[in-house]
Formats: structure tokens, sequence, C-alpha cells
């Protein structure tokens, strides 16, 4: 069995470490668990949650995933075969470093971002491919809903539905509802930056840029959830699908946002509440984002509080033998049911069952391959069927 090392015990942290105790209960997938980051309360809490409901012990420590020195020490001490990255995208480099050293395979949910800049892209992290390569370690990256599960849907239709795909449009709805005037759904620091940065999307052999949620599409959800506005924004998984599915001539992410939320986020931006520079306040320096993030509900806060629906998937385009035809591939997952099951709402629960399902393709060596890898370089279909037996079903309709 695998020893794991998971790093970060936020909303989706926890989730994370729950459905990891399920599989290792279940299919005795994992060896010992540890839980780590810089709060030890925070993760002994997690592993008391995970005691109560599946009887399985996870143990627990403190690190910043920000020293790779304290990294390799936790590491040597611990001997994973595999780290889960669950902390923020600021820490990928340092903890693919570690990993490196010391010999342990990598996963993460999020590309790498510089704090103090807004803008994040594969090519700090593809620049370990070589290094990894050599050192015959796997690094997974994007193992997450979107990034993640949406590239993995990609990969299944390339494989079973269409031969040729012309158009790929990811949509994110979130139909629930928090009851909270403005909260966000995952670390707001990073939601908030990337909501506001500019549009981007594919066509035709090059990126085009929109200004912020200029553009929006009415989309009708399935399973009750109805018609709602999408803004187009830029994702990360675009960015890597767009290499690696070939003949690609257009793609789009699309993302649902209630006008409650986008009324405050205006406000919030017009007194530059949403601002990453420091900006020097009674002889201290603070980033105003970070600190609006302080004073917002942590996400792990809302799930008790949330109700609703999130549908999460693709709709694409192009040839299957010789015709037109378009299919959807999507998840629908209910905001109370999560939080029956593990205690955190469906975004955290969307992001942290597939974070899970990688790591079992990786310790069972299903995905275990030398290099960093995007998700949809891999078999769809082993993946697919574990997301669906951890709590994920998904769905493949012709449109
Ligand atoms: P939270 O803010 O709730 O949790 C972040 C966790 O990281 C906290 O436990 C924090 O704990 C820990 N952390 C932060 N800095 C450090 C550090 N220097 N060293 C060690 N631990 C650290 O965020 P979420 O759980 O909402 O999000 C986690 C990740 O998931 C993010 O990268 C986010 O972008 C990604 N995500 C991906 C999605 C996808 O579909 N692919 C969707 C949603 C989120 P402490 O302060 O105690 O150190």
């Amino acid at each position: 069995m695998a020893d794991i090392l998971i790093i970060g015990c936020g909303g989706v942290g926890s989730v994370v470490a729950h459905k990891c105790a399920q599989a290792k209960r279940d299919e005795g997938t994992f060896g010992t668990i540890t839980l780590a980051s810089r709060t030890p309360a925070r993760c002994q809490k997690v592993a008391q949650s995970v005691k109560e409901r599946l009887g399985v012990d996870l143990a627990t420590s403190q690190v910043d995933a920000n020293d790779v020195d304290a990294l390799c020490r936790l590491m040597e001490r611990t001997k994973p075969l595999l780290v889960l990255n669950i902390a923020l995208p600021y820490q990928d480099l340092t903890i693919m470093e570690a990993c490196l050293r010391c010999g342990v395979h990598y996963l993460d949910t999020a590309n790498y971002e510089p704090p103090e800049t807004a803008h994040f892209e594969y090519k700090w992290q593809w620049a370990y491919a070589e290094r990894f390569s050599k050192a015959g370690l796997c690094a997974l990256l994007g193992s997450g809903f979107d990034p993640g599960v949406t590239n993995v849907f990609a990969a299944y239709v390339m494989k079973h539905a269409l031969d040729e795909v012309h158009v790929l449009d990811i949509i994110d709805c979130n139909a629930g509802d928090h009851g909270q005037p403005f909260a966000t759904n995952f670390n707001p620091e990073i939601n908030i930056r990337e909501v506001t940065a500019k549009g981007r999307y594919w066509e035709r052999g090059e990126w085009v840029e929109t200004d912020p949620l200029a553009w929006s599409m009415d989309y009708v959800f399935p399973e009750g959830i109805g018609k709602k506005k999408c803004f187009l924004m830029y994702h990360e998984e675009l960015e890597s699908l767009v290499k690696h599915l070939p003949g690609i001539r257009r793609a789009r992410f699309w993302m649902t946002f209630s006008q409650n939320y986008l009324d405050h986020l205006r406000m919030l931006e017009d007194v530059g509440m949403t601002r990453i520079d420091p900006v020097s306040f009674q002889g201290h320096e603070i980033v105003p984002v970070q600190f609006l993030a302080k004073l917002l509900p942590d996400p792990a806060s809302l799930g008790p509080l949330t109700r609703g629906k999130t549908c999460i998937g693709n709709r694409m385009q192009g040839l299957y033998q010789g015709k037109e035809r378009t299919v959807y591939i999507y998840n629908v997952c209910d905001h109370e049911a999560c939080y029956a099951e593990v205690g955190s709402q469906a975004i955290s629960y969307t992001t942290g069952v597939p974070a899970m399902v990688g790591a079992k393709m990786l310790v069972e060596g299903t995905w275990k391959k030398p290099g960093v890898f995007n998700m949809e370089q891999m078999d769809p279909d082993p993946f697919l069927a574990d997301l669906a037996k951890y709590g994920l079903p998904w769905t493949c309709v012709d449109c």
C-alpha cells in the first residue's frame, strides 16, 4: 500500500482527505495518509472528522510549503510515494522541486501562478518535464474538476464519440445558493484574481482577448437546473487542451455568476479592494485582495449553508464517421448531498474527488509514467469509472 502526503487542508484538502481515507478503507489503495499545512489544528480537525465518518486514522503534520528544505524534511520523515498538492497555486513549484529532490511523485489541482502577477500559465511546470522524466517520476497537473475532469471528458469524447473536434465549450454552472451577501466557493484570493482577469479563447490557431466578463450566453442546464447566464473567462485547461486536441478550431470556457455576485465584485473593484499590489497603510504594507479574503467567509464554512446543484461539462462539436456530431458530457452534483457525506459543499467536493482518483490512478500504476502530464494525455476510461464509483457520476449525450 502506498503512503501519501496531502499538503493543504482547506475546503478541497478536507474532501481529498475523506476520499483518500474511503479508498484506503474500501480498496486498500493507500497506506499511511499524512495531512499537512501551516496550521496543524486545521489538519487535526479534518482528521477527527475522517475518523468519525470513516473510522480511518490520518497522521497530521505542520509544514510551510514555500520552504523546499522543510518540505524535504517532512518527506524524508513520512516517505510518501506521492504528494498531493492541495495548497495554493503559489506553492506548485516549491513542492515540485521538493518532490524531485526526494524522489516522490506529484499531483496538483491548479497551475502555477506567481503571487505578484495575476497570470497563470503551464510554462513554469511544463519546464520540469525533462527532470521528472529523467528521475522516473510522474507529475500529474490539474487533477480537480476544471481543470481535471473537463480534460478527461475531452479525452473520453475523442476516444469514443468524435474522430475530429472542431469546437469545445467547457461550461461550469454553480446553481447553488449559500445565502451570504458575497462569498467565494473556493479560496477567495485565487477566485477573485481569476474572475477579474481578461477573458481569452482560442479561435483558429490564436488566442483572442476580451474584457473581463464582457461576453455572455444563456445555456439550459439539465436535471432541473434550467436556463442560466454564463460568462466567457480564460481558464487554464484551455492552454493544454488546444495543444493536445489536434485540429481544434475554437475552445472557450464559460462560468455562471449571479447578478448579486457580479454587483458586489464590481463595487469591490471600483474601490480598489481587488488590487493585488501592496498598499502602505498605517506603516504596514497590505495587499487589498488578501485583506478582503480575510474578511470573506471561509469557503470551508459554506458547506452547511449551500443548497442546490452544480453542473460542469463539455459541449464538443466535430465529425464522427464523416458526419457532424455534437455531444455534451457532464456531471451534476448536489451541495447538500456532499455536505451530508463529507461536511463540504459541492465545489470542494467536485475538486477533491478527482484529486483522489488521480492519486489512485498514479499509485495503482494505471497512469504512472515518467514526465509531466495534463489529464487528457492519459487513458480516460479507468479514471471515469472510478470517478463515478467515488461520488461523481457523469452522462454523455448527443445534442
Ligand atoms: P483554501 O484556501 O480553503 O485552502 C488552502 C489550504 O492551503 C489551506 O489549508 C492552507 O492552510 C494551505 N496553505 C496555504 N499556503 C500554504 C503554505 N505555504 N504551506 C502549506 N499549506 C498552505 O483553498 P481551497 O481548498 O478552496 O483550494 C485549494 C486548491 O484547489 C487551490 O489551489 C485552488 O486553486 C484549487 N482548486 C481547483 C479547482 C479545480 O477544479 N481544479 C476548483 C477549486 C479549487 P494553512 O493556512 O494552514 O497553511
